[in-house]
């Protein structure tokens, strides 16, 4: 047979696949176990908007058309929003589609993408299929160093991704200290500001007061793309939506890699109406505040500490390989990530889910940790 490992172009040789969370049928399955609560994947605990859904329903009897391979209503509605120009907005299947396009349009094999350590785990793996050269920056306190950054610029260095808040760290940078960095960017490098908890991070409860909107900033730095979705604080993860926001020349590049009709008619529908329920919103990000209480006092009574973040996820250090505890968990019912892949053996990645979900992870914890 042909050993098609060698017919694979470079990069794709040595690409370890992204791991997802299993899904909980399976787990209920090869466990079992039953009400498992799945509090790994960063997915909204109240699920999206009833106007999202019967927005989706409706669209389901137009299935056998193609969609609107421009997605003129969608992009209208954030236009609106956003205070941008249409030329400005790119749409994706899911955000991690625009990660994709802006890998795809602007870097080569010869070319260099940066990001921190502990990043996001899609952005060395867009960089490895692509046959680019990573160059990871350690990390300051669990978040970006971006004077560090800015030193390892080189010739070559094309694209850097920068996920603020950080997955799975929830670390943040503050609008002074991430727009000088931009601002100091020379014109050969394009930065991607991955906002996929943009809604989470600027909820006022949550405490970032100078979390900066990266979006007001791209009328002013035409190198500057910024990312958003509607798979996390939309709870639409399973339709797979996101967009960017861009100078029109950068969007214009992108859009010719783009496949066409690369977002489906439901997830459009879903995305547009999710848009009109503010108060949908507000449950979600007043829930994910109170939820990040719990867990974080949770923790502190554990005597454990975990990482100050404002996503709806925190990593907590279980002070010990967190591997076994992973388990234990599942074995109580509990889905949780582990974080090794992202040099974080000790930390375990916890969603913020319901109340009760959260307190039944805090019980389960203590149970596995023998407290
Ligand atoms: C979840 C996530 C995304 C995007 O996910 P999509 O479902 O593809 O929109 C992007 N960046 C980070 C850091 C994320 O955690």
């Amino acid at each position: 047979m042909t050993d098609f490992l060698s017919l694979a172009a470079p990069g794709v040789r040595q690409l370890k696949p992204y791991q997802p969370g299993k899904p909980i049928e399976e787990l209920e399955r090869e466990l079992g176990v039953s009400n498992i609560i799945k509090l790994a994947s960063n997915e909204n605990p109240l699920g999206p908007s009833p106007l999202a859904l019967t927005a989706a329903r409706a669209a389901l009897e137009d299935v056998w058309l193609y969609p609107d391979g421009n997605g003129f209503v969608l992009k209208d509605k954030l236009k609106q929003k956003l205070g941008v120009a249409m030329e400005q907005l790119i749409l994706g299947n899911g955000s991690s589609d625009i990660l994709d396009f802006a890998v795809r349009a602007f870097v080569t094999p010869q070319d260099e993408v940066m990001f921190s350590e502990h990043a996001f785990a899609v952005y060395p793996i867009l960089t490895q299929a692509a046959g680019a050269r990573a160059v990871v920056v350690p990390a300051k306190n669990w978040g970006h160093d971006l004077t560090a950054m800015r030193s390892a610029i080189t010739e070559r260095t094309r694209l850097i991704f920068i996920a603020n808040p950080n997955n799975p760290t929830g670390t943040w940078l503050p609008a002074a200290e991430l727009e000088a960095f931009i601002a100091d960017l020379p014109a050969h490098v394009l930065v991607l500001v991955d906002e996929a908890y943009f809604e989470y991070a600027s909820y006022p409860a949550m405490g970032a007061a100078d979390y900066p909107d990266a979006i007001a900033w791209v009328g002013r730095y035409p190198n500057l793309i910024v990312a958003r979705t509607f798979s996390k604080c939309y709870g639409l993860a399973g339709l797979r939506v996101g967009y960017g926001v861009c100078h029109p020349q950068v969007a214009d590049l992108m859009n010719r890699v783009r496949p066409p009709f690369n977002v489906n008619s439901l997830a459009l529908a879903a995305a547009a109406a999710a848009l009109d329920d503010s108060e949908h919103l507000q449950q979600t990000l007043a829930l994910n505040a109170a939820g990040m209480d719990q867990l974080t006092a949770g923790f502190a009574s554990l005597d454990l500490r975990h990482i100050p973040s404002v996503g709806n996820f925190v990593s907590v250090d279980t002070g010990r390989t967190a591997a076994p505890l992973y388990d234990a968990l599942l074995r109580e019912g509990v889905i949780v990530r582990p974080v090794a892949n992202y040099g974080m053996p000790n930390h375990l990645r916890v969603t913020i889910g319901l109340p009760e979900e959260n307190a039944r992870f805090l019980a389960a914890l203590a149970k596995v940790l023998g407290r």
